[in-house]
């Protein structure tokens, strides 16, 4: 029998844990947080094709679909209201965090033990395989591949949030302004998704968070004030951003990295938790066909670039998003400029 650990139960340890099909293996989920479905506030993912492909390839597109809300694209605008730029046909899934997190812990075969708990040294970990799952500060990816491999921070605090009803129009809004971005998503259920990014800032509290982006929105136009003014600091998330160093392989001896642990990446495509899903459901297959050390020696071939160019390409649209001053407005100007739906 062989033993998986899986150090992590966000997004890419729970999507691992159904997609292993082993019941005669013993995989263990390790997490530091609470269940999963009852933190954090239930900010939106957009869950583009591919990550909705592999939902479909381990039986939960159908519920993700019908839980979550479609929107078709995304539409860009400079804080003076133009059409900057129009993403169409991409059907993407909005859905909760916290609400995606409870799907998947629902639907965790009945073998999958649970453990609560954080892991402070990975190296004490003993396992056939031993999945870093545990985010863009990853214990595992520390202490297999080293202090030096550690993520970095971007530089960018994201300030986002819930409201309950629904100011989002039913699409995906992105104002671009002046060294600050604000977004706004439909959430199922009537409510709002709402999120903002600008140079790190440090705050003394939510409320100092909420009362500094309801200042920075008098730049935008009225729509993006009368979201704000609904924020509670209940409904409310502060963020630092933390982007992955790029590695030549996610595979180390009996460790292997998913998700943010792996290639951690800054917000701006809505593409991390989708690469995260991808890889899961890729591990999983491998594992469900092969031994632990051929499907890792797998999985490092096949889930290697992808992700780590949809990190690269996140951090060129941040600067794009958050330019400052005369670079903000040449942007626009250049972007408005360059054909395409508005
Ligand atoms: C503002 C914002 C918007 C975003 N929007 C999108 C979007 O639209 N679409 C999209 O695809 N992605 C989006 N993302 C990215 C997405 O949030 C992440 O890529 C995704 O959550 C990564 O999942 P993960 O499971 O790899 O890591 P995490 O979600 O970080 O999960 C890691 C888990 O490991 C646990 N853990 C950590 N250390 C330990 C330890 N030592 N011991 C035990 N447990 C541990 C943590 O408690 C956590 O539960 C967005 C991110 C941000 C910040």
């Amino acid at each position: 029998m062989a033993t998986v650990e899986i150090v992590g139960g966000g997004i890419a340890g729970l999507t691992l844990a159904c997609a292993l099909r082993r019941p005669e293996w013993d995989v263990i989920v390790r997490e530091q947080g609470r269940p999963a479905g009852t933190r954090d506030v239930d900010t939106a993912f957009g869950l583009w094709r591919p990550a909705m492909r592999a939902l479909d390839g381990i039986g939960l597109g159908d519920l993700v679909q019908e839980t979550g809300v479609r929107i078709d694209g995304a539409t860009v605008r400079s804080a003076d209201d133009r059409v900057l730029t129009r993403i169409r046909d991409q059907d993407v899934v909005m859905i909760g965090r916290t609400t995606l997190h409870r799907i998947l812990h629902d639907a965790l075969p009945g073998s999958v033990r649970w453990r609560s708990g954080r892991i402070e040294e990975a190296r004490e970990v003993v396992a056939d395989a031993i999945v870093g799952a545990d985010g863009a500060r990853s214990v595992v990816r520390r202490d297999h591949w080293g202090a030096g491999s550690a993520a970095r921070a971007h530089g960018t605090t994201v300030v986002r949030g819930v409201v309950d009803h629904d100011l989002s129009r039913g699409e995906l809004t992105e104002y671009w302004g002046d060294g600050v971005l604000y977004g706004v998503t439909p959430l199922p259920g009537g409510r709002t998704n709402w999120f903002t990014a600008f140079p790190e800032r440090r705050f003394g509290g939510v409320d100092e968070a909420i009362a500094h982006v309801r200042g920075v929105a008098r730049a935008f136009p009225p729509q993006v004030s009368a979201v704000l003014e609904e924020a509670t600091p209940e409904q409310t998330l502060v963020n630092g951003v933390h982007v992955s160093r790029s590695l030549a392989s996610f595979v180390r001896g009996r460790a292997v990295l998913l998700g943010d642990a792996a290639h951690a990446m800054t917000p701006n495509l809505g593409r991390g938790a989708c690469e995260a899903i991808r890889d899961a459901v890729a591990l999983g297959a491998l594992l469900n066909a092969h031994e632990p050390a051929q499907a890792l020696s797998r999985y490092r071939r096949r889930r290697l670039i992808a992700p780590q160019l949809f990190r690269t390409a996140a951090s060129l649209v941040s600067r794009v998003a958050l330019a400052a001053g005369e670079r903000a407005r040449r942007r626009d100007r250049v972007i408005s400029m360059v054909p395409g739906p508005r």
